[in-house]
């Protein structure tokens, strides 16, 4: 265990040389990856982006027509961006001190996907009962859309697995639920007009304050409403305003203010028909007012990105597995999202539990422990323990 936790740290390094932000090509890793199951005897398919340099890659280990479903193992390949960020190394140069390892992606989430590429060798060796799959996404930070087209196709020219485990940070804790994210655009649409007489125009900007103290609104309503699973942190589906830009010049009325927010959801939360509610508002409180003063005004609202919940399935066999494995008994809950609810919607019972902390995550100076490495190596093991025949 000692030598394979030392080669998945060795494997890591080559993966954060990789500079796999999300918005770049993640070929070269891809085609390192295809190489290393290669070497293997593993052979790899690819789902490539139908329209970027970026593919998924889908290989399984003791799989033969007939298998049963056997467990897939679950990361993306990006990373989210270091720009702006103040990093005391090379952030795509991994760096071993004081028991952790720096670099972007350490935690979130080449740690495991390192630790998977470093238990083939071992999966290979064993006699499996059912096949280990590796699935690995590009474009989970952008909203975990890149997982999909690959997801689309288990059980059609893909195996389908019986059961899911999604490697992101939870310091190996099972996590069986988490929220959904619902990102919007509005754009609220004014009338331009010489400021020294703002009444004759439609000020986008005041409009879309406006529109922003609605969501303020409905997040306290949500609130009231609270959570009762009473396992969320925090404890309601939470209403999120992120950015907003309007305006050209001071002397003018604006005519166009921009604003992007999110609901995450809690798991039974309907938040397609909450923002139906947001909207409606809008258009019975706002948009009389300002199409009163000029036509052509309003308010739209676009989605941007929407990850779907993972809801809690006690009992299921990927809940009883991942607790066994993890040598755990409790089962967490986490607010932030990821692919599990696209494998989940896909009818495959589906956890996440893999190491470090979410708290390193998307952050300058990003690190995963050893001693997280370790637990997760020891997992794996586990793993082929219990499907080996
Ligand atoms: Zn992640």
């Amino acid at each position: 265990m000692v030598d394979t936790t030392r080669r998945a740290i060795e494997i890591l390094e080559t993966l954060v040389g990789f500079d796999t932000t999300s918005h770049l090509s993640n070929l070269e890793m891809i085609d390192y990856i295809v190489d290393y199951l290669d070497g293997h005897g593993v052979s790899s398919t690819l789902v490539p982006a139908p329209d970027e340099p970026k593919s998924s890659l889908f290989a399984s280990i003791g799989w033969k027509p007939g298998s049963p479903g056997g467990v897939a193992l679950s990361a993306h390949t990006d990373v989210v961006p270091v720009v702006g960020q103040d990093w005391a190394t090379d952030p795509f140069k991994m760096v071993e001190k004081d028991g952790r390892l720096y670099g972007r992606g350490t935690c979130d989430m080449k740690g495991f996907l390192a630790a998977s590429l470093a238990m083939v060798p071992n999966f290979v060796a064993r006699d499996l009962s059912q096949p280990i799959h590796l699935a690995y996404s590009y474009d989970e930070e952008l909203g975990c859309s890149g997982v999909v087209p690959m997801a689309e196709r288990l059980g059609v020219d893909l195996p389908k697995p019986d059961i899911t485990i999604v490697g992101e940070p939870t310091l190996m804790r099972p996590v069986d639920a988490h929220k959904s994210i619902h990102a919007y655009e509005t754009i609220v649409t004014g009338f331009e007009f010489h400021s020294s007489m703002p009444d004759s125009g439609v000020n986008a900007i005041s409009y879309g304050l406006k529109f922003v103290d609605i969501l303020a609104d409905f997040n306290r309503r949500l609130k009231k409403k609270g959570d009762a699973s009473g396992r969320f942190n925090p404890g309601w589906s939470t209403v999120h305003v992120g950015e907003i830009r309007g305006g050209t010049a001071l002397n003018i009325v604006p005519k166009t203010c921009w604003i992007h927010w999110e609901i995450r959801g809690l798991p039974d939360e309907d938040v397609p028909a909450l923002v139906a509610e947001i909207e409606d508002r809008a258009a019975r409180e706002l948009a009389p007012q300002m199409q009163a003063v000029a036509a052509g005004t309003g308010i739209i609202t676009q989605p941007t990105v929407s990850i779907c919940t993972l809801r809690p399935e006690p009992g299921s066999p990927a809940e009883i597995l991942v607790k066994r494995l993890a040598r755990s008994n409790d089962v967490a809950a986490v607010s932030y999202g990821t692919e599990a609810g696209v494998f989940q919607t896909c009818g495959i019972p589906t956890m996440v539990c893999g190491p470090g902390s979410i708290d390193q995550a998307h952050k300058p100076n990003e690190f995963l422990a050893v001693s997280e490495m370790e637990k997760c190596v020891g997992f794996l093991t586990r793993l082929g323990d219990e499907l080996q025949r």
